[in-house]
């Protein structure tokens, strides 16, 4: 068998977000409306720090309404909440993201289930869970990194994920489940798998569809995989990477990337695969979002 085609997401993701600028611009020019994203970071993770930017970078770039707001981590309760209220009342914006994790003393649950529904662009709210759960993903709005995993995969099989046996390891309410609920809309027949499976090993090797959403570097490796299977990798995992010079490190996914390649179809790389699919979906929830708030009809 020949080596995997690696699945672009960088590329992929460009594409997707150069035509949610291209539609962002008609939706201003149709009806005079522009897409808002306010995107709230409370405290100073510097990871947090950096997505945050790169979402109103992104944002921006689409030619969307964007604002965000910086609260200190010691921010209280109330004023979280108050803030949600306001931009749940602001006519200008359609988005709202709170950067997770919130710090220890907010209840992230209570803050979350603030945002209307219909703001929610994450796709963390009940309702949108719900309507997840239910099928309805033309009312949802559905969570960023599992659409974009689902959008990688669906690509690689050529358009139809249809019949597939899809084995998803990792069962989180943010990965697992939502991408789980997306490939049965797909057709697949699927297999949610977690740290209490038995005969993991066993259970991946059925599948033609891999999602790995485990948080465990390189867990799966090459004997594990069916040949000719498509492979999703989720995990974002540091690393040390000695060969870069003392102290360095690097990232890489949950799947053993060099000895999968080998037997699979088509692999997603980390970095490059589904980490930028996450902010391109963004843009797409929010665009979805505007939408619906003027009640226009969604676009194809
Ligand atoms: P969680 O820690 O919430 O969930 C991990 C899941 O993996 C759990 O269901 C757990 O099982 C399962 N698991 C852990 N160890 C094993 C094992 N040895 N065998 C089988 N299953 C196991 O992680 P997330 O879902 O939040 O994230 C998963 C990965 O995806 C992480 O690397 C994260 O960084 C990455 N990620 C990437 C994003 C992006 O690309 N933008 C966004 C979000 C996450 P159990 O339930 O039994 O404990």
């Amino acid at each position: 068998m020949s080596e995997a085609t690696i699945i672009d997401g960088k590329a992929t993701a460009a594409s997707v977000t150069d035509e949610i600028s291209a539609r962002a611009t008609r939706l201003v020019e149709e009806t005079g409306v522009k897409p808002g994203l306010a995107v709230v970071l409370v405290g100073e993770d510097p990871a947090s720090q950096v997505y945050v930017r790169n979402k109103g970078r992104m944002a921006e770039k689409c030619g969307f309404h964007s604002v965000q707001h910086n609260l200190p981590a010691d921010a209280a309760e109330i004023d979280i909440l108050s803030l949600v209220t306001q931009l749940n009342n602001d006519p200008e914006i359609h988005g709202i993201l709170v950067q997770l994790p919130l710090p220890a003393h907010i209840d992230e649950g209570k803050v979350l289930q603030l945002i209307k529904p219909e703001k929610d662009v994450d796709g963390f709210h009940p309702v949108n869970v719900g309507l997840l759960g239910a099928g309805q993903t033309e009312k949802a709005l559905v969570p960023c990194t599992p659409a974009g995993a689902v959008l990688l995969a669906k690509r690689a099989a050529g358009g139809d994920l249809a019949g597939l046996n899809a084995v998803i390891v990792g069962r989180s309410n943010i990965v697992g489940k939502p991408v789980a609920q997306l490939l049965l809309q797909e057709n697949c027949t699927v297999t949610i798998s977690h740290s209490r499976t038995r005969d993991l090993q066993e259970v991946v090797k059925g599948a033609d569809l891999l999602i790995a959403a485990v948080g465990r570097p390189q867990m799966i490796t090459g004997d594990w995989i069916k040949e000719g299977a498509i492979i999703i990798d989720v995990g974002i995992n540091r690393i040390p990477a000695p060969e870069k010079g003392e102290g360095k490190t690097r990232l890489v996914g949950d799947v053993d990337f060099d000895t999968a390649k080998t037997v699979a179809k088509a692999i997603t790389p980390v970095p490059g695969g589904v980490g930028p699919m996450t902010i391109a979906m963004l843009m797409a929830n929010t665009l979805t979002a505007a939408r619906r708030q003027q009640n226009l009809a969604e676009e194809p």
